[in-house]
This record gives structure tokens, C-alpha cells and sequence, in this order.
């Protein structure tokens, strides 16, 4: 099973969320797919086990067997090629390149231009307790994490581990990457109207995705119930309220997992698996 845990924007707690779910479930997979900031080993401490470069292919010209037809720079989508006729030159922006192979593709001149390998980023896997732990790292400057969300969701997760599964935030195309394949969506927020905000877009994303979900408001200091009144407008249940405590804050920035500092929660938590290994929607 694969319970993508969401959130609009970053900084709302998709990561207390998670990393409190894998280490109430037992034996499954935590799986960071928060390529561009992964934090979720800061409370997991896992022993890492393996890293893996994650490389793409991006076009390579020979200039000097190239006719510089241009072909390549016209089927190109976002601009990552120039071709200079008149100097018999090409330019190529790796940084805007997105792997797509359609100038290989069109390419009328044997051997002119071949695909080469660029790493975009890096798999880490390892284990903490009895808890999988897989990461992905995007490198610096890098266009997008997609490809690299698609490769471990690929080819690094097994899909008879229970998946807990810290998506990328935001509502572009990481997030999309991220709850593709999931079976069920914990979406976390703030009950404020920014919170509300984010939910409510993101909450878009799920329902065209056809997905099942459920939110998880966290600093719930008890005298909003905006966010409640959205879910029950919108049909979708709230799963727990995380307290705003001035303890919790302090555990995160100390890196300890929400369940050592509200040792209390851990009950809710494992109720909330229960509830979706069990039967998902329930
Ligand atoms: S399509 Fe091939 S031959 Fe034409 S400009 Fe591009 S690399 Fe050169
Ligand atoms: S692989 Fe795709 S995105 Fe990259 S340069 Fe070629 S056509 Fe453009």
C-alpha cells in the first residue's frame, strides 16, 4: 500500500507527519521524495546502505559531422538547443534540457548528435530499525525533480512494503509525480487562511488524480475551525489534530521524531494505519 503524505506549501509538517507514520508502522518503507529538500533522515537517522547516481541522457553534437540543419533546436520544447547556421556552431543549455529525446530523435545525420548520460541527482538506501529507508537528492541546479521522483518510484520501491511516501510540496508537477501511484493521500495543513489556501489546491490535484484522502491539521490551536468546516463541506475526514506546543516545535528543530516528544500520539497514529491498511477510505 502507498500513502503519499501532501501538503500545498512546505514548512506545514508533511515530514513530522510521515516520518511519525513509519516509525508507528513497524516494518515498511519511508520513501522522501522531496527531492529538493529532503529532511526526513534528520528524524529517521537511518544507517545508509547504498547511494546511486541517477543520470539521464541529454543530447551530445559533433559540429564537425553536424550540417547544422537546425532540426534539433525546432523539435526542441524548452529551448535547450541553438543552432547557428551561419557560424556552423550549436548551443546547448543542459539546464533547460528535459531529456525528452526528441532531438536525437528527428535528427537526419547519422552519428551528428548521440545521447550521453548527466547526473540529475542521487538515491540513498538504507534502514533505520526495521523501517526501509530510500531518499532521493536532486543535484543543484537541476530543472526538475521529476525524473528522479519517477526513477525511485520505479525501480527502488517494492510494492509489497507498506509506503509511506513524503511527496514533494507545492501543487506542480513533483507533487503530481509523487501521488500518481499512491493509494491514499494524507494531506497535512495549518488552520489558517494560507493553510486553508493550499489544501483547497492541492485538494484539486487529488480529486483529478482520483485519489482518496484525508487531512492531518497540524498546530491546531483550538479556536480555528476553518479547516474543519472546508472537510466537512468537501466530504473528506479529518484524520487527527496535531496541538500547537512550543514542545513540538522545539523537538523538530532538535530533529526528534513527533512520537518521542507527544509520546501520547503514537496511539492516534497507529489507529490512522490501522484504519487505512484495513481498508482504505474507512
Ligand atoms: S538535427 Fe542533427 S544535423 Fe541538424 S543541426 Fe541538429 S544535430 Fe546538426
Ligand atoms: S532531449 Fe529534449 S529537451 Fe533535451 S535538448 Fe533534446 S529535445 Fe530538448
Amino acid at each position: 500500500m502507498y500513502i503519499a503524505v501532501a501538503s500545498g506549501k512546505g514548512g506545514t509538517g508533511k515530514t513530522l507527519v510521515s516520518t511519525s507514520l513509519a516509525l508507528c508502522a513497524g516494518e515498511c518503507a519511508y520513501v522522501d521524495l522531496d527531492v529538493e529538500e529532503p529532511n526526513g533522515y534528520i528524524f529517521l537517522k537511518p544507517v545508509i546502505e547504498k547511494e546511486i547516481r541517477c543520470e539521464l541522457p541529454v543530447p551530445q553534437i559533433d559540429e564537425q559531422v553536424c550540417t547544422f540543419c537546425g532540426e534539433c533546436a525546432k523539435a526542441c520544447a524548452y529551448n535547450a538547443l541553438m543552432v547557428m547556421k551561419q557560424l556552423k556552431k550549436t548551443l546547448f543549455f543542459a539546464d533547460l534540457c528535459h531529456s525528452c529525446g526528441a532531438c536525437a530523435y528527428v535528427c537526419p545525420v547519422k552519428n551528428a548528435l548521440k545521447e550521453v548520460k548527466r547526473t540529475i541527482g542521487k538515491i540513498s538506501t538504507g534502514k533505520t530499525g526495521t523501517v526501509k529507508f530510500i531518499e532521493g537528492r536532486l543535484d543543484v541546479g537541476r530543472p526538475s525533480g521529476v525524473p528522479l521522483i519517477a526513477c525511485i518510484i520505479n525501480d527502488f520501491l517494492d510494492i509489497n512494503d507498506l509506503l509511506i511516501v513524503d511527496a514533494s510540496p507545492g501543487t506542480s508537477c513533483p507533487v503530481v509525480e509523487s501521488l500518481k501511484k499512491s493509494d491514499y493521500v494524507i494531506l497535512v495543513t495549518e488552520p489558517t487562511p494560507f493553510g486553508l489556501h493550499d489544501l483547497e489546491l492541492t485538494i484539486e490535484i487529488v480529486k483529478e488524480l482520483g485519489k482518496e484522502a484525508g487531512i492531518i491539521i497540524n498546530k491546531d490551536n483550538g479556536r480555528s475551525a476553518l479547516i474543519e468546516d472546508f472537510a466537512a463541506r468537501a466530504g473528506i475526514p479529518v484524520l487527527l489534530k496535531i496541538p500547537y506546543s512550543m514542545d513540538i516545535q522545539r523537538a523538530y528543530s532538535e530533529g526528534i521524531p513527533l512520537i518521542e516528544a507527544q509520546p501520547g500520539i503514537k496511539e492516534k497514529f497507529k489507529e490512522i494505519l490501522k484504519k487505512l491498511t484495513a481498508g482504505i477510505g474507512q
